[in-house]
C-alpha cells in the first residue's frame, strides 16, 4: 500500500502562546488528576468532591469570569480550551465544570447584583460552591416556556415549588439557579430566576440518574417544596428570566460544537491507529479498502466540522455569531459525532468494552445532540432565520 504523510492538524490562529500554555496546564491537570480515576468515578456515578476544589486552584473552574470576581479573567478562548481539552481526554465525570463555569457563572455575571457577584463568584471560581442549572422539568424540556414549578411571592421572597430533572451536578450542587413561573399567565414572560441554596428547608434531590454514558457526571432530579428564597436571591429582573436564557444560547451551543469537533477528531485517532496494528486475513486492517475509504470520509467530515465551527468561534469573539449560526455550528458537529458509531465498528468486539475509550465515546458523546437544545429545535431556529 502506498502511503502519504498525513496532513498536519491545521494551525489554530485563534489561539495565542498565553492560550497554548494555559491549554498544556488544562491537559496536564486532566492527565493526572482525572484519567487515573475516572473508571472508578463511573463506577461510583459521580467524581469527589474535593476534585472540583482542585480544579478550582488549578484555574480550570470560571476561566473567562473576571479576576475582579476571582475568575480567571481569560478571553471566550480560554473556556473553549477547557471544553476541549475535556473533550480530548474524553473526562465526561467533569462536563460539570463547563454547565458550572460557562452556564451558570455568566448568569450571576452577566444579570446578578453585585452583591451575588461578590458573594458567589469567588466561590465559585475557588470550587466551594458548585453551581447547577435547573430549566428541565418531567414534563418540559424543549419546550422552556412550558416549565410548572411556580415561584410565589411571600413576605419577604418568594416560594418555590416544583420538580426538575436531568440537572448536571444535580447531586453536588450548594446552588441551583431555578427557572419558575412567576406569572403562570404570561408564558415566556412570565419565567424568573432565582438563586437557590440547595441546604434551604424543602429542597431535596433524587437519586444519581442511571444514564448510559457520561457515568461519573452526576445528574439529578430536584424537588422543591415551598421552598423560601429570599428577594436578594432573585437574577436579574422578575419575568425577564426566559429573555436570559436565549441569550446564554449562543455560547452554550458554540461550546458543545467545540466538544463535539474535539470528540471526533479523537476518536478518529484513535481508530486510525488501532486499524493499522490489528490484523485479519494477514494484514492490517486499514489495508481494506471499504476501511479505509471509509476513515477517509471521516477524516473529511472532522475536518469540515473543525473549519466550520473554528470560523463560528471567530464570529463569537468578533460578536458577529448569530443564533442561527451558533444553531448550525451545533447541529453540525454533533450530528458529525454519528460517525462514531462507524469508528467503534472498526474496534470489532473490543469496541463495545468499556475499557476502550471508543465504546465510552459512543456513549459519553451521544447527549450533545440532545441537552443545550435538540437538533431537532436547532433545525427550528435554522429554519427561522431561513
Ligand atoms: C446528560 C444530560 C444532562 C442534562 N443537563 C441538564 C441541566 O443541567 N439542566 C437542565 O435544565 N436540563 C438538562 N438536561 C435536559 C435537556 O436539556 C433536555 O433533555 C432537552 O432540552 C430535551 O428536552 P426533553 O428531554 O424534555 O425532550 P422533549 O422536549 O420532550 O423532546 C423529545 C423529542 O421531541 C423533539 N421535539 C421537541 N419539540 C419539537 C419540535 N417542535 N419539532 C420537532 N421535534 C421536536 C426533541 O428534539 C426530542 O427529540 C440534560 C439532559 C441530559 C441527557
Amino acid at each position: 500500500m502506498t502511503t502519504t504523510t498525513p496532513s498536519p492538524a491545521p494551525a489554530r490562529p485563534l489561539f495565542d502562546a498565553d492560550h497554548e500554555l494555559y491549554r498544556s496546564s488544562v491537559a496536564r491537570f486532566i492527565a493526572e488528576r482525572i484519567t487515573p480515576f475516572h473508571a472508578e468515578w463511573e463506577r461510583e456515578g459521580q467524581v469527589p468532591r474535593q476534585l472540583w476544589r482542585d480544579a478550582g486552584s488549578a484555574g480550570l473552574l470560571l476561566p473567562g469570569i473576571s479576576d475582579d470576581y476571582g475568575g480567571g479573567g481569560g478571553d471566550f478562548l480560554f473556556s473553549a480550551i477547557v471544553v476541549e481539552e475535556i473533550a480530548r481526554a474524553l473526562a465526561t465525570g467533569v462536563t460539570g465544570f463547563t454547565t458550572h463555569s460557562e452556564n451558570v457563572a455568566p448568569y450571576l455575571a452577566e444579570f446578578g447584583t453585585e452583591a451575588q457577584k461578590r458573594e458567589f463568584l469567588p466561590l465559585m471560581a475557588s470550587g466551594e460552591v458548585v453551581g447547577s442549572l435547573g430549566m428541565t422539568e418531567p414534563g418540559a424540556g424543549s419546550d422552556l416556556k412550558a416549565i410548572r414549578t411556580s415561584a410565589k411571592a411571600v413576605d419577604g421572597g418568594f416560594e418555590l415549588s416544583g420538580q426538575k430533572t436531568f440537572i448536571t451536578n444535580g447531586h453536588h450542587a450548594d446552588r441551583v439557579i431555578v427557572f419558575a413561573k412567576t406569572r403562570p399567565e404570561a408564558g415566556a414572560r412570565g419565567i424568573s430566576l432565582f438563586w437557590v441554596d440547595t441546604r434551604s428547608p424543602g429542597f431535596s434531590r433524587g437519586r444519581v440518574l442511571d444514564k448510559i454514558g457520561q457515568l461519573a457526571q452526576d445528574t439529578a432530579e430536584l424537588f422543591l417544596d415551598r421552598v423560601f428564597v429570599p428577594a436578594d436571591m432573585v437574577i436579574g429582573e422578575l419575568d425577564a428570566g426566559f429573555g436570559y436564557a436565549m441569550s446564554g444560547l449562543i455560547r452554550e451551543r458554540l461550546l458543545i460544537a467545540l466538544r463535539c469537533a474535539v470528540a471526533l477528531e479523537t476518536a478518529l485517532q484513535w481508530t486510525v491507529d488501532y486499524v493499522k496494528q490489528r490484523q485479519a486475513f494477514g494484514k492490517a486492517l486499514i489495508d481494506n479498502q471499504f476501511i479505509r475509504f471509509r476513515l477517509a470520509d471521516i477524516k473529511t467530515q472532522a475536518c469540515a466540522t473543525r473549519a466550520f465551527v473554528d470560523a463560528c468561534l471567530a464570529q463569537y469573539l468578533q460578536g458577529t455569531l448569530t443564533a442561527d449560526g451558533a444553531a448550525m455550528a451545533k447541529l453540525w458537529a454533533s450530528e458529525a459525532t454519528r460517525a462514531i458509531d462507524d469508528l467503534m465498528q472498526f474496534f470489532g468486539g473490543y469496541g463495545y468494552m468499556r475499557e476502550y475509550p471508543i465504546a465510552r465515546a459512543y456513549a459519553d458523546v451521544r447527549p450533545n445532540r440532545i441537552y443545550g437544545g435538540s437538533s431537532e429545535i436547532m433545525r427550528e431556529v435554522i429554519a427561522r432565520g431561513l
